[in-house]
């Protein structure tokens, strides 16, 4: 089923993000993440791909057919672009097409200085423009609230988002932010912009210090004062440090619930314990919208 029937049909799309398994690591590990998520029925599970932008082996591929043949849940896989040519793109698309797979997330990557980029595709809009026309796909694009790190101004990305959605991504994914008015303010410029396709909102329960260091470092995420406060008042203390970070992930996804967003994808980061303790905080309020 294509996500963007789901995306009109329903009130609240709830789903969740997992990533394939290091390069050296067994696909078998999967199994265990997806035995402990596929409880939760989210609306639809998102693979990540190749980190950096890097053309992955095809273990995303292989892990959405896992979680649509043996879960018989819709998945949606990402694929970049940046470093591939359009062969290597035909040849994923052949093999999605293959195993009854649908859905896209269509990603440029991001630049990996020790790799120079393939040509074919400069942006994800060319990626999407693409698909689009062999066509057989829906496709999803990323958007950023707290604008994309290389671009000069929030109206120019917004102007490019603009591009992707009329290139044919049908519905958007943020990247994660820990301010909700951030998303807020972002969304009310999308509707000036005309950019009116469903957006969910991308939403990392933070855990560890660690995570925190790296997400920061790589999306530019800005941290509130609130959300520091309570991570630097716990960091000694791993087990409360985690409560915390979940329990501030839920005030933020019930304050999005309660103001009437299109739905939310979680980052599980392959931590299903952590993804079923949030969704068993909100899964009253997301049935509760849903049947409303
Ligand atoms: P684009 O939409 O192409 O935008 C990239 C930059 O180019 C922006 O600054 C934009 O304003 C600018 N731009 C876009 N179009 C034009 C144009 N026509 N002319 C001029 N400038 C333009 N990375 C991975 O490697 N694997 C993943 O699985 C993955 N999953 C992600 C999932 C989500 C929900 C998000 C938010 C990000 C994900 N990323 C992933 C990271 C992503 O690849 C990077 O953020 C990357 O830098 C940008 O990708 P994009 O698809 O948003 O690019």
């Amino acid at each position: 089923m294509y996500i963007s029937e789901l995306t009109k049909n329903k009130k609240f799309v709830f789903s969740l993000e997992i990533f394939p398994p290091k390069k050296d690591g067994n696909i078998e590990t999967i199994y265990k993440t997806l035995e402990a998520l596929a409880p939760i029925k989210p609306d639809y599970i998102s693979v990540t791909y190749g980190a950096g932008g890097n053309p992955a082996d095809n273990s995303t591929c292989q892990i959405a057919t896992i979680i649509k043949e043996q879960y018989g849940i819709e998945p949606l896989t990402h694929l970049t672009c940046i470093n591939s040519d359009k062969a290597q793109v035909d040849g994923t698309l052949d093999y999605l097409e293959e195993h009854g797979i649908s859905n896209i997330l269509a990603l440029r990557g991001d630049r990996n200085p020790d790799i120079a980029p393939k040509t074919d595709f400069q942006y994800a809009s060319d990626l999407t423009e693409y698909i689009k026309r062999r066509g057989g796909f829906d496709v999803a694009g990323a958007c950023y609230p707290e604008v994309h790190p290389e671009a000069l101004s929030m109206d120019i990305d917004i102007h490019n988002l603009k591009t992707k959605v009329n290139a044919g991504a049908s519905h958007l994914v943020s990247q994660l932010f820990f301010d909700n008015n951030d998303f807020y303010n972002y969304m009310y410029k999308l509707r000036d912009n005309g950019i009116n396709v469903p957006v969910q909102a991308g939403i990392m329960p933070v855990t560890n210090k660690k995570q925190i260091e790296r997400m920061v470092s790589l999306c530019g995420a800005s941290l509130p004062k609130k959300f520091v406060k309570i991570m630097s008042k716990y960091e000694a203390c791993p087990e409360a440090l985690c409560d915390a970070g979940c329990a501030y992930a839920i005030e933020q996804i019930i304050d999005l619930i309660s103001n009437g967003i299109d739905g939310i994808h979680l980052y599980t980061r392959n931590r299903p314990e952590i993804a079923l303790k949030i969704y068993d905080s909100v899964k009253n309020i997301i049935k509760c919208v849903n049947q409303g």
